[in-house]
């Protein structure tokens, strides 16, 4: 039993570390970029996550944005977040490591997240630094396309993600390295695994001796790495371990 298997390895784990990607917020409504149904079967990523498109055409941009972040600000966890949320507060993780920008690890009351690809959930002005809550520049789309910074008067606007093209938070990919090297087990959840240096995550973990979980609804990469491969959705597989382990 694959699931038994995957929750032996994360009961008895001391210093265990997730790595999220798209795939866990599939289930709370919010398209993956990759994958079956994926957005990237619409969209050319490199046009609409680029930094040189948003600068070149940020309406262009913020016509897309604004669908993604009308759904991306409705969404609520699902069972799969608040499953990992509990591995943490029982010990068995110590952070979750996400290339998610939707903030619903934290509004699932996980404490330690570490965002590698930043948050959608402000926006920044790019002339005079000042940051605003998404949800509000949402609310006037509407009616400012592309909308622009009130407190400066003129600066765009862009959301506190990053881009393609541009670089990591040093921060939290230094903190998540470490984290990776001390860790025991890793399990890496929803994540196609190809975006790098996230990729590097478990790689290093796996170099310093963690056992590596992979929980994906597609094969990745790292599977032939990994002491288990459970394929399914992480808002059934992660609740499943969960109970398992409490059981
Ligand atoms: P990805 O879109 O490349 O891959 C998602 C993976 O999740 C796929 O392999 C897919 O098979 C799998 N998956 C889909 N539904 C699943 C489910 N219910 N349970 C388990 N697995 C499932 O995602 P990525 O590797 O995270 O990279 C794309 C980048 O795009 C991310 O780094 C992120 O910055 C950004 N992104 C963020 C969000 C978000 O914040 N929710 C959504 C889309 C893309
Ligand atoms: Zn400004």
């Amino acid at each position: 039993m694959t699931v038994a298997h995957a929750a032996e390895l994360i009961r008895t784990a001391r210093s265990g570390l997730a790595l999220t990607g798209a795939g866990v917020s599939a289930e709370s409504g919010i398209p993956t970029f990759r994958g079956e149904g994926g957005l990237w079967t619409q969209y050319d990523p490199i046009k609409v996550a680029s930094i040189e498109y948003f600068l070149a055409d940020p309406s262009a941009y913020w016509k897309v944005s604004k669908d993604r972040g009308r759904v991306a600000l409705a969404a609520r966890p699902n069972g799969g977040h608040y499953a990992l949320a509990a591995l943490e507060t029982s010990g068995r993780l110590v952070a979750v490591v996400t290339q998610n920008t939707d903030g619903l690890h934290q509004d699932s009351s996980t404490r330690n997240v570490i965002e590698l690809h930043g948050s959608g959930r402000h926006v920044q002005c790019l002339d005079c630094g000042n940051r605003e809550a998404r949800s509000e520049v949402q609310a006037r789309l509407d009616v400012e396309m592309p909308p622009r910074c009130r407190l400066c008067g003129g600066g765009f606007l862009k959301p506190t993600v990053v881009l393609f093209g541009e670089p990591l938070p040093k921060a939290a990919i230094q903190q998540a390295l470490t984290l990776a090297r001390q860790a025991d087990v890793m399990l890496v959840v929803g994540s196609s695994l190809v975006v790098y240096p996230a990729a590097d995550i478990p790689a290093v973990a796996v170099r310093s001796g963690a056992q590596l979980i992979v929980i994906n609804a597609e094969p990745t990469p790292f599977d032939e790495l990994a002491a288990v491969v459970v394929r399914g959705k992480s808002g059934e597989v992660l609740p499943e371990i969960v109970a398992l382990i409490d059981g």
